[in-house]
Parts: structure tokens; sequence; C-alpha cells
């Protein structure tokens, strides 16, 4: 296989063994059932093709303008859906609020609305690398939603595994997207399983988080943006809900790449919101438990994007959390669902629970003195709240916000009203 230039291999973070790219397509012989690999990069070669300067001029607003810190051949040919340039939110209204400086990362606001596009359009360039005619994904719905639709950009079909009791906007989108859609009667984590074995079998291309190395890389784009958008200065802490692991994962991967350029001398401390019935590392950290021995739990959270029995990406997900001095909250589901509400009204984004919950981590984190009064802070919004509009019917249901029926005439209209804005 051709050389990527700007890449040295692949190393194990556990064992510290070194792969060349062509030796290992997935996880490190020795550690096989997690993600450890990371991709090395020659960042002398990287600081030679590329540089704030030239950032800063380029009009490409895609993901594929970091190309020299991606894994990809300089002239690979990237699906036409735009992944990347999404807005950095300045939080005025929540500023006061939250008694810190506060930007929202829209990451809804990606083709399929979910942060995984950034992820799925890279699997999509390794699958083609590598030569595979199919590309398949076990997800909870929302990383199947991203591979389907930039395969169907490419022309390459997909197989998508997601549980059965998936949300149905996405698994609306899984079909529209013309994806073989696999509806497992069990968890994500049976999923999971079954769509390694058929990958393995059928010699599918798997785009698996916490499984493909690359997945990593697609995702850290985030953090070049969030840099970038803040007039290519860090903030201070970044909050990112976490299921797999694999986001938080690569938002740490993209400030430490951005440290060993020299584009910054420090990298922010990550917060990982777990929900509190799907808080496998949020445990594991605050007991100091061994991720290599823990054994699964039984998610259960309204948050499905974050439910995970056995997070596929524990090992980077909490060298993000201690390497960066950062810290795991849980957060109950009554807490998610008022983040969307106070999402929605005080800034104008629609999240999913998954997504609201790094808002409900911020609020959390400052409660429990781990985030003090004025730091910069980035909330990651990480999917779209048309996602699960269920949840987001439950969310305004159970804080009172429920919309007026009326009559058409406009006696009732004035009546209906009066509590809210025309005096009694
Ligand atoms: C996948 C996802 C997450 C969690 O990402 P992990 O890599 O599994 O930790 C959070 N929010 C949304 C909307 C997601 O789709
Ligand atoms: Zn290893």
């Amino acid at each position: 296989m051709r050389p990527i230039p700007s890449v040295l291999g692949l190393r194990c973070l556990l064992c510290g063994r070194h792969f060349e790219t062509d030796e290992v397509d997935y996880v490190c012989p020795d550690h096989y059932g997690a993600a450890t690999l990371s991709v090395v990069y020659d960042y002398q070669y990287v600081a030679g093709s590329t540089s704030p300067d030239r950032l800063a001029s380029d009009p490409d607003r895609s993901i594929w303008r970091y190309r020299p810190l991606l894994p990809v051949h300089p002239d690979a040919d990237p699906p036409p859906l735009q992944v990347g340039g999404t807005p950095l939110l300045p939080a005025k209204v929540l500023e006061e609020e939250m008694g810190v400086r506060l930007w929202v990362k829209d990451e809804g606001r990606q083709p399929t609305a979910s942060l995984k596009d950034r992820a799925s359009a890279l699997a999509v360039l390794k699958a083609r690398e590598r030569g595979a005619g199919i590309i398949t994904a076990a997800s909870t719905g929302n990383a199947g939603a991203a591979l389907a639709a930039l395969c169907a950009a490419a022309g390459i079909p997909s197989v998508i595994f997601v549980p059965a009791t998936a949300p149905q906007p996405k698994v609306a989108q899984l079909l529209s997207f013309g994806a073989t859609v696999l509806l497992v009667r069990g968890s994500y984590h049976q999923a999971f399983d079954l769509c390694l074995w058929a990958s393995g079998e059928f010699g599918w291309y798997n785009r698996n988080t916490g499984y493909n190395p690359y997945m990593t890389e697609g995702k850290k784009t985030v953090s070049y943006e969030i840099w970038e958008q803040l007039g290519y200065r860090v903030p201070d802490v970044v909050v990112v809900s976490v299921g797999d692991g694999c986001i938080i994962g690569g938002v740490h991967k993209g400030f430490e790449d951005l440290r060993q350029l020299g584009w910054t001398d420090r990298v922010p401390r990550l917060i990982g919101a777990q929900a509190a019935g799907s808080a496998y590392l949020a445990q594991a950290w605050r007991r100091r438990e061994d991720l290599t021995t823990k054994p699964p739990i039984r998610a259960e959270t309204v948050a499905d994007s974050i439910s995970a029995d056995l997070p596929r990406d524990r090992f980077k997900a909490m060298a993000a959390v201690t390497e960066t001095g950062g810290a795991f909250v849980e957060v109950s589901d009554a807490q998610i669902l008022n983040a969307i509400v106070t999402l929605g009204q005080r800034l104008g984004v629609f999240a999913e629970p998954a997504a609201a919950a790094s808002l409900a981590g911020l609020i959390e984190a400052r409660r429990q003195g781990l985030v003090e009064r004025g730091e910069r802070v980035v909330v990651i919004s990480t999917g779209n709240g048309l996602k699960d509009i269920d949840a987001a019917m439950r969310a305004v249901d159970e804080s009172g916000e429920g919309p007026l029926s009326v009559d058409p005439e406009i006696e009732a209209l004035a009546e209906g009203l009066a509590g809210r804005f025309l005096g009694p």
C-alpha cells in the first residue's frame, strides 16, 4: 500500500507496540477487545504542509482543511457532503446563570445531525483505500446514520446494526440513506459483537467505534475547529458527553496534536459527562478501577447515544480525563431532560438527550466545584434534538412548558394567554 506521508504508523497505548499502517487494520493483536491503537504523525511533515496562517486563508470549511493532520492520502477524494464547519455559539444568556464564559459547539448542524459524521467521512476513505466493497457498523443510531449517508454519497453499500429500541428518527435516516438495516433484538453491546463477527466473516470494512482506530482521528477535528473559532486559542475546559468514549478521546487527540505542533502551549481540562445509568467510566475513575478487568454494566438511560454497557474506547477516554486534569461527572435522566429545555430556551439550540448531557455535566461540574467562576468553557452539543422527538416531548412536558390549546376565537385566545402575558 502507498504510505501516507504524514503518518508514521500506529502505536498501542497499552503495550507501546508500533505497527505500520498496513500491518493492522483495527486493534493491537495483544489487546483485542478494546481500541488501544493511536495514529502517530510526523509533526515536522505536518508543520511543513499547513499552519495557522494557511488555515486562516483556506475557504474550505470542511474537515478536509486539516488534511495533513488526517490519516488519508493527499489526493484522496472525500464524499461530497460537507462534514465539519459547525458553529461555535457564544451562549451569552446562559453565561450569567452558569458563572463562566460559555460557548456551545453545535454538532447538530452536521449533514446527518450529529458529530459522528466527522468519523464516518474518514471511514469511507479508509474503506476505499482498503478496496472494501461494503462498509458496516454497529451503532446506537447516529454513527450508523452518519455512515449510511456518507456511503450513499460515495456510492458504497452499507450494512448497519442497531438495537431494535433505537429512536425511530434515527432508523428513518438509515433507511432513507439506503442502508441495509439490521434491527438487533438486544443491546448495543450485542449488536456490536454481531457486527464484528459479520465483518470478519464477510470481509466488510468495519467502522465500529472503539475498534476502528481511525474514528478518533475524524472526531478530533472538532478540537481544531474550537481552537480556530476562539481565535487560535484553547478554552480552559471542554465538556463532552461520553458513551463509548471515542468522542472525548478524539477531542483529546485534537488538542494534543495542536500542542505537539506548538500551536497551543496547553490542553484544556476535559470533563466527561455520563448518564448516571450508564456510568462505567465515571465509576471506574472515581473508584480507580482497572479498565482491563472491570466487567460490563447494564446501561439504562434516556440518552440512548451514550448508553454503553462496556465503553469500547474506555482507554482513550480515561486518558483524556486523567492526562488533562479533568474529571468525570454523572448526570441523572432528569438533569439531562432539563438541559434539553435549557439549551433550547437560553440559546435556541435543539439537542438530543446525549447532546444535552454535556450541558447537564457542566452544571453538575460547577456544583461540585470542578469548574471555577469565570473560566472559559466549551460544551459540545453532539447531536440534534430532531433525532429523538419522544425525549424532547418528555423534556418539555416535565418542565411544564407544554403548548396551550385554544378554540379559534379571539375571546378564547385572550383567556388562554391570560396567565402567560396578559395578566390575570
Ligand atoms: C455517539 C454520541 C455520543 C457519545 O460518543 P462516544 O464516542 O460513544 O462517547 C454523544 N452524543 C451523541 C449525540 C452521540 O451520537
Ligand atoms: Zn497492545
